[in-house]
């Protein structure tokens, strides 16, 4: 390959404190180095800006929820969302569930190169990693959900947490997953026996272990294991008024575990728009944003990400682990692109001891008092969250709007008065008196966009090689034509739209947002690091308890090697 100098383009890179500088970036095999000597192909940058590709820490792109929600939208398959076979694509549709290659595709136009699959059913983890062998040019790693798994909670009540971190360890290996991802910890268990949990301290059916103790031994066992990224937590009671207390709550359940050497966070809360509601209920229901991030301001240790509501034309496939919290959206219904339709169609599944699931269509309607308030609370925990390395930018595509929808928010982000157009014009005036989202001034820096979108995730992941460019890092670029000192809303919305270039791995991919090429990209996993013997004695235990917990043999629940065959680890450093 070819190496690359990218030329007279201002480089954002916060990870590398570089902030707007006119600066040459060097590629060669695919990797930045600090000077390409010889033949090189010359990107003239002029009037653009440059910044490490994007790294999305929360998108739900792959896997068995995901196809389901293909085929259980029909109607989001409009004509407009049609793309077209060219010489180099496939051809592809759907709006908020879009098929793999087209995912694939308009992410690398926005100028991303990484994203995350957060909810990996380990026992389904073969379907991920089959969705992801069609999702050409980016990188993707596959969170394995954790929090309400038959092992993980007989570990937990038994205190054995050596065999717990072993238990995550082996999972790590044989899912070829990233993290520890935990979904209404307890409550999806209890979801079985159609019940939920309301509180941290309530009891999981016969395993006599609660939500916080489930909390509690997750981050234990991933900061023992040494894993790159801390535990990702789709909090008990997401949706319900009154949520923030339970959300405030649950950072308090680590505070006093340490984050492993190296990294000073140990929780990663997401989607938490969701998990930001005051009130008591839906009539009284206001923003709970302010004191989120007010704890944020003081607990150096929690990161979140927003996952903010964005208004479409049609109904959004809302897909999440949280069985029960599907269950209620789908009675709560709301107003739909069909008319008012209370009750609108529901999957809900179960995954044998692991986990659950659920799918609702949804609409979010402007006029709707709390789908605006929902849309105001998302942006207020982006701007009132002082240190833009604890705040993410997510819709958790596509439970609040497909991806496709960031450069809209980064357009509100960026300018008070695009905002204050939807807000003042569009919305219900309950997001005027029930958030404080029209008194903020605050407009987001490029530097500060750089880090919500790329800086700040790759480095809460714990993806080390990615999310800045500095020399070592691959060669993951994005260039967008915009003027910092010309950026109105239309122009910022426009510029983030469409990528002029995206470059992976040193190879250009988008070209004037054109698909230029479209090679395979790396599944990325992580390695924990047991101590010696205790794998032996907990795969004992395990399978002496597999007949009774499976319906599939023992020797046939991993995935095999032929399912990654770009692979890179991230082991303990
Ligand atoms: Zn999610």
């Amino acid at each position: 390959m070819k190496s690359l100098i990218i030329k007279n383009g201002l480089v954002y890179d916060p990870l590398k404190k570089i902030d707007g500088e006119k600066k040459e970036i060097h590629i060669k095999e695919g990797v930045v180095v600090d000077k390409v000597n010889g033949d090189a192909k010359i990107i003239d940058a002029s009037g653009m800006i440059i910044m490490p590709g994007g790294v999305d820490i929360h998108t739900h792109i792959a896997g068995t929820k995901v196809n389901a929600g293909r085929q259980f939208r029909p109607d989001d398959k409009l004509e407009e969302y049609n793309e077209k076979k060219t010489k180099l694509t496939r051809s592809g549709t759907g709006w908020s569930v879009p098929s793999t290659w087209v995912t694939g595709y308009r992410y690398a136009r926005l100028g991303y190169t990484t994203v995350v699959e957060p909810a990996m059913p380990l026992l389904k983890a073969r379907h991920t990693h089959e969705e992801f062998l069609n999702i050409p040019i980016l990188d993707k790693a596959a969170i394995p959900l954790l929090g309400n798994n038959w092992f993980v909670m007989e570990f937990i009540k038994n205190k054995e947490y050596d065999k717990l971190a072993a238990y995550i360890a082996w999972i790590l290996k044989i899912t070829k997953g990233y993290g520890i991802k935990i979904v209404n910890p307890g409550g999806v268990e209890n979801w079985a026996w159609g019940k939920n949990v309301s509180s941290l301290d309530d009891n999981v059916f016969h395993f006599e272990v609660t939500p916080r103790e489930i909390l509690e031994g997750l981050t234990t066992a991933n900061e023992k294991l040494g894993l790159p990224h801390t535990i990702h937590v789709h909090a008990n009671n997401l949706g319900h008024p009154g949520n923030k207390e339970h959300t405030i709550e649950t950072f308090k359940a680590v505070e006093k575990i340490d984050a492993k050497k190296g990294r000073e966070t140990n929780l990663h809360l997401t989607h938490c728009q969701f998990n930001a509601y005051g009130g008591s209920n839906w009539g009284n229901f206001e923003s709970g944003a302010a004191d989120i991030a007010e704890y944020l301001a003081k607990h150096k240790n929690i990161t979140i990400d927003a996952g903010q509501v964005v208004f479409g034309k049609s109904a959004t496939t809302t897909m999440t682990a949280d069985g029960p919290w599907e269950f209620a959206l789908h009675h709560l219904g709301g107003t739909s692109n069909w008319g008012v339709r209370p009750g609108i169609k529901w999957i809900n599944g179960q995954v044998e001891g692991e986990s659950g699931s659920g799918i609702v269509p949804y609409f979010f309607n402007p006029k709707v008092a709390v789908n605006a308030v929902q849309w105001a609370i998302g942006l207020e925990l982006m701007l009132l969250t002082k240190n833009p390395w604890q705040i993410f930018m997510t819709t958790d595509h596509p439970n609040g709007g497909p991806f496709t929808s960031y450069p809209q928010i980064l357009r509100w982000l960026m300018d008070k008065k695009s905002r204050d157009d939807v807000l003042l014009n569009m919305c219900s005036k309950k997001a005027s008196e029930k958030t404080e989202l029209k008194d903020i001034d605050r407009e987001f820096t490029l530097n500060e966009i750089c880090i919500v979108t790329r800086g700040g995730t790759a480095k809460c992941l714990g993806m080390v090689d990615r999310g800045h460019l500095g020399v070592g890092a691959i060669g993951d670029v994005a260039i967008y034509k915009l003027d910092p000192d010309k950026a109105d809303g239309h122009a910022i919305e426009k510029a983030f739209s469409l990528a002029a270039y995206t470059i992976k791995d040193g190879q250009i991919v988008v070209k004037d947002g054109e698909i230029t090429a479209t090679p395979m990209g790396t599944t990325i996993c992580a390695e924990g690091k047991v101590k010696d013997g205790i794998m032996e004695s907990m795969l004992e235990d395990v399978k002496s308890h597999w007949r009774d917990h499976y319906s599939i043999n023992f020797n046939n629940y991993g995935v095999e090697d032929a399912y990654t065959p770009k692979l890179k680890v991230v082991s303990r450093v």
